[in-house]
């Protein structure tokens, strides 16, 4: 599965990259990109020859792996026939991608908004909310993502918010629950819950309800940790938003399209938003695309009122025809149950395993094909392996974690103190313990910095 190796022409296209390519997210002169030369289903390679087994999906994106063959065709397909048309036509494969989405999202979120990716998603629900409630302020949590671009990045609960502006009026953030760091006030997964919603609810009547256009929340946060939210709570929100007329807005960019064992994390809470992002997973990654799945009383809001927004590719055919035979090949080929059924058997037990026996392991949390490891120097106190947003030396717990993954043959998913397991959601049972096998020696590097009595 492996082209041979061609370190010249590797040497090459790194050469061109280090001196032209802008990097995200990144210091450019203190990143060393890896050249790839090809992928296929959980794999991709160098060009040295070595190979990688993807325990992230690229970005928690490639849910059928990589060059799945149906999604490829079905893009060569579509490129032969009508690569690419304007927004405001009726076209087959954006016609076709919105009624298999509508069709799979919960409750009456049948109408799609489509975008470019996932932030731009963002951007377009709270300007729906905004307009439809006429109301200004978005609420968001802590430790969330929801993208780079200006609204998203305010609305994003963690430390690439405070480096890009100062934030955008009218967006204030709350603590949602995450039981393993609020142990001084709560101890069970119920009182957490308790404690979230009373704060959230608090934080609505100092704000003033009637300012608050939307609630936007990752049905489970996956960047910032993947921390399931307790029973109760996303249906506590929904409440809140009942009560308030508030718009909630469930952001599955990353969650979506198979990641949790379902089609949407949302329906493992059986919790229906009225706003829906999605990105990523809808079509694998394969061409840029996201959207929003609008429910009927927000769709109803601009029957007969122009929506005052649009992307020049919004539902660009060639990201359409990716995104319908993506779900088709995912209902065809029980993708959506292999991401449950080895998450339950195969990947939460074996993580579990892990826990016991490497001393770095604080905590495991997870479903279906989403899962995190929090990594820590001391599990009575729960200092985290490295500081949070650590960097250079600071770093190096996880630096040394991720370099023993990698000659393993393993690509770790690294972020702080955490390393998430999102391999392809079509990943085999062999695979799987492949991976797990070489998490488990890369974690022994990471005991490594474990305090010692
Ligand atoms: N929302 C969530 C929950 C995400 O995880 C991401 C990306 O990781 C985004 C939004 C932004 O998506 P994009 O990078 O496609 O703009």
């Amino acid at each position: 599965m492996t082209a041979q190796p061609n370190p010249d022409a590797g040497a090459a296209v790194k050469a061109a990259d280090r001196a032209h390519v802008f990097h995200s997210w990144s210091a450019q002169e203190l990143i060393d990109p890896l050249a790839v030369a090809g992928a296929e289903g959980s794999y991709f390679w160098d060009y040295e020859g070595r190979r990688y087994l993807d325990f992230t999906s690229g970005l928690v994106f490639t849910n059928v792996g990589y060059q799945h063959p149906k999604v490829v065709a079905a893009i060569q397909e579509q490129a032969g026939r009508m690569t690419t048309f304007a927004p405001a036509f009726a076209v087959e494969a954006r016609s076709e991608a919105a009624r298999l989405i509508a069709e799979r999202t919960p409750g009456d979120l049948d109408k799609v908004f489509f975008t470019n990716g996932g932030a731009d998603a963002v951007e377009h629900a709270v300007r729906m909310a905004r307009l439809h409630t006429g109301r200004p302020k978005v609420l968001s949590a802590y430790r969330s993502y929801h993208g780079g671009t200006q609204q998203a990045v305010n609305l994003t609960g963690d430390p690439r918010r405070w480096a890009s502006d100062s934030g955008t009026a009218g967006v204030v953030h709350f603590w949602a629950p995450f039981l393993y760091r609020s142990r001084f006030y709560a101890e069970t997964e119920e009182q957490e819950c308790a404690r979230a919603l009373e704060h959230l609810e608090t934080t609505i009547a100092f704000e003033g309800p009637s300012t608050i256009a939307a609630i936007v929340l990752e049905t489970i946060p996956g960047t910032a940790g993947i921390m399931p939210p307790p029973p109760g709570y996303l249906a506590g929100v929904r409440e809140l938003c009942d009560t308030y007329g508030i718009v909630f807005v469930l952001d599955e960019v990353m969650a979506g399209f198979g990641r949790t064992g379902t089609w949407f994390a949302a329906d493992l809470y059986d919790v229906v938003p009225d706003l829906m992002t999605f990105a990523k997973g809808v079509n694998s990654g394969y061409v840029p695309l996201g959207g929003v799945a609008i429910s009927g009383a927000i769709a109803e809001t601009f029957a007969k009122r122009p929506y005052p927004g649009g992307l020049t590719y919004s539902g660009h055919p060639l990201a359409c025809a990716a995104a319908v035979a993506t779900i088709n090949a995912m209902a065809e080929e029980g993708i959506v149950e292999n991401a449950a059924r080895l998450g339950a058997s195969v990947v939460g037990p074996a993580l579990r395993e892990l826990a016991e026996r490497h001393p770095s392991v604080g905590e495991v949390r997870g479903v279906g094909m989403f899962w995190a490891l929090e990594l820590v120097r001391n599990r009575e106190t729960r200092e985290p392996l490295v500081p949070y947003n650590a960097t250079g030396e600071a770093g190096a717990p996880m630096a040394a974690f991720a370099a023993a993954a990698k000659a393993d043959g393993l690509w770790p998913f690294v972020n702080m103190n955490r390393t998430h397991v999102v391999p392809p959601c079509n990943v085999s049972e062999a695979e799987l313990k492949e991976g797990l096998a070489a998490l488990d020696s890369a974690l022994s590097a990471a005991d490594e910095f474990v305090d010692r009595p």
